[in-house]
């Protein structure tokens, strides 16, 4: 099996070349090696002799010599190491040096036949296994897909750590190419198809990319391509891309299009020893799908960020374990009556060495791993008992608890989600899930079942941070929401700024029309406050009432502002 690609020779060795191959591959060691095998011989030699000769049982020492030498120099080895230790206890080397009795001379033909087989069948073992290693090295270095250098072996000679294939300049780019589109062959034709595409896809990319450059299958359809010679040789790959590489290449019985988009990093030589190769390329697209574009550069501060999110993530983690993470509600008001109607929990950590952590600079971390499941699980435990609480105590109200929409596919998560109001004598019209408006974006197909489900159940739905995400209201339409909530950034400037005054406007009248509750965040002011009533929203949240507070601090303000507030409320009435 051998790599097309320049520079790469891997090929599993054939069993005669095995036959001669030492199993050390730099010239001194063996060198080394020969002289420790002949001197180990001459000096079992020398024991055999000053012990007595070869009646006594010491010879069996020189066999140590024959096994080195056959598992370095494997059958040839061990054949000629096996002669000459039978010939240097052979036929002059008496039975009896102190009586002079001489071996007969079947005893010593027998042990030469004898010593011939140890070393024979000792080098035969060793060619096995160094054929059996060279096999696994073989597959270690091949991309069993497509048939190109792996990205372990692409590593090792980006890093000219491989001592045979070391590259001939170093490069002055990593480039990474994903191939996008292709999980719909995946989708459509299975996952052999799928590999059958990238392998095709990775020799056409090959093709263009010529014998000087290294190409490299990481994963999928996404493939890293060292390039040697600095800018000039990124501007050449670029031509090559547009003229070599074709648009679409025949698949099946239709064609694939090929929509390529580049992560791109500049490496130093700390990369190329490090094996960073591809890793900074490779941020570079993840830069280039966040921002929508066809390149990605990598800069440095997505490794201080990655490096931070790293750090934070295991500290939450901890955190999540010592309990430090607390809960705050923050009230929700009725605009008409002015009365509480409901809190909203917000987590809150607090660390001993940061102080209070806000939510906005860990949510957003947490929620691609799964501490998202513990922390909500968390959260809304606490909500739902102190809510349980206040029941009690003769204040009813609804709990808004922030729900990540990747729960939402956990049928784990929603079992204890579903159950959780029942428990503690809740009825679930009385939670809220808040869903953010770009989770509708991105997930609203599959979502689509788990919040039908939810709303069945009596749970209330509501879109949260709504008008940051750039859609319609068409989604009032098709998800069972009972709640809008105005993101803040809409409700802070009203009301002098003209465009969030028109668009609160507009989307008070068509929640009304389609029966949902309009919720405002985020009121700071009484001016935006008598805005947004006039405009027909429901209820409001924000500083002007109360900040967010933990349990104890929020139950008292309700005994003394919640009363306050309702007063206020009546007097306008
Ligand atoms: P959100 O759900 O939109 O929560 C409202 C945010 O606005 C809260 O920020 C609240 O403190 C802040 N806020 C409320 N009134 C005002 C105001 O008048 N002025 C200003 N400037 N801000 C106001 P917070 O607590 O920092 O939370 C930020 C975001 O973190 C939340 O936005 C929510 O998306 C997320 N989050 C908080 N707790 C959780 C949680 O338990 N689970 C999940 N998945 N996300 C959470
Ligand atoms: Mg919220
Ligand atoms: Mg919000």
């Amino acid at each position: 099996m051998e790599i097309a690609n320049g520079y790469c020779r891997a090929r599993t060795v054939s069993p005669l070349a095995a036959f001669f191959m030492p199993t050390l591959a730099s010239r001194p060691k063996l060198v080394g090696v020969v002289v420790l095998v002949l001197l180990s011989l001459f000096a079992a030699t020398v024991v055999v002799y000053e012990t007595g000769g070869t009646t006594y049982p010491y010879p069996y020492v020189i066999l140590l010599p024959v096994i080195l030498a056959a598992a370095i120099f494997k059958i040839p080895g061990g054949l000629v190491a096996g002669l000459i230790a039978a010939l240097c206890i052979g036929p002059w080397m008496p039975l009896d040096v102190a009586n002079a009795i001489m071996q007969t001379p079947q005893a010593w033909i027998f042990r030469l036949v004898m010593f011939l087989l140890i070393g024979g069948f000792t080098g035969l073992l060793a060619m096995l296994m160094y054929l059996r290693q060279q096999e696994s090295i073989a597959r270690e270095r091949i991309d069993p897909v497509t048939g190109l250098v792996s990205p372990v072996a692409a590593i090792r000679l980006v890093a000219g750590e491989d001592e045979t294939d070391k590259l001939a300049a170093p490069p002055g780019y990593a480039v990474v190419v994903a191939f996008e589109g292709l999980s719909a062959v995946l989708r459509a034709l299975g996952i052999e198809a799928s590999n059958r595409a990238i392998c095709k896809i990775g020799r056409a990319l090959e093709a263009a990319m010529g014998p000087e450059r290294l190409v490299t299958r990481i994963h999928g359809a996404t493939f890293g391509i060292a390039l040697p010679g600095g800018l000039r040789g990124l501007r050449s790959f670029v031509e090559d891309m547009e003229e070599k590489m074709p648009e679409t290449i025949p698949f099946e019985n239709f064609s694939l299009l090929l929509l390529p988009r580049f992560g791109l990093a500049r490496l130093t030589e700390e990369d190329r020893l490090g094996g960073h190769a591809f890793r900074k390329a490779m941020a570079g697209l993840t830069l280039a799908r966040k921002h929508g574009r066809r390149v990605g550069r990598y800069s440095s501060s997505f490794d201080i960020s990655a490096r931070q999110s790293l750090v934070m993530l295991s500290d939450f983690e901890r955190a999540l374990r010592a309990d430090e993470l607390e809960v705050y509600f923050q009230p929700k008001v009725d605009l008409a009556t002015r009365e509480v109607m409901g809190v909203e929990a917000l987590v809150r950590w607090h660390d001993v060495v940061s102080g209070i952590i806000p939510p906005s600079v860990f949510v957003p971390i947490v929620e691609k791993t799964t501490l998202i499941d513990q922390m909500t699980r968390y959260v809304a435990q606490i909500a739902i008992r102190q809510l349980a609480t206040w029941k009690e105590q003769g204040v009813e109200l609804e709990l808004a608890l922030n729900i990540s929409p990747t729960l939402l596919g956990s049928a784990d998560f929603m079992n204890f989600l579903k159950a959780l109001p029942g428990e503690h004598g809740i009825d679930p019209s009385f939670i809220e899930i808040e869903i953010t408006e770009s989770a509708l974006m991105e997930d609203g197909d599959s979502l689509l079942r788990v919040l039908h489900d939810l709303h069945r159940d009596g749970f209330r739905l509501a879109i949260d941070d709504f008008g940051t995400g750039y859609s319609s209201l068409l989604y009032l339409k098709t998800f069972p929401i009972s709640t809008v909530k105005l993101d803040q950034s809409f409700v802070r400037d009203l009301p002098e700024n003209e465009a969030s005054a028109a668009i609160s406007a507009m989307t008070a009248a068509v929640c009304k029309r389609m029966k949902a509750r309009i919720v405002a965040e985020g009121i700071e002011t009484p001016q935006s406050e008598a805005f947004l009533l006039e405009q027909g929203f429901d209820v409001g949240q924000g500083y002007l009432y109360c900040e967010p507070l933990s349990a104890t601090d929020v139950t008292a303000w309700f005994a003394t502002h919640a009363e306050s507030l309702r007063k206020q409320g009546q007097a306008q009435a």
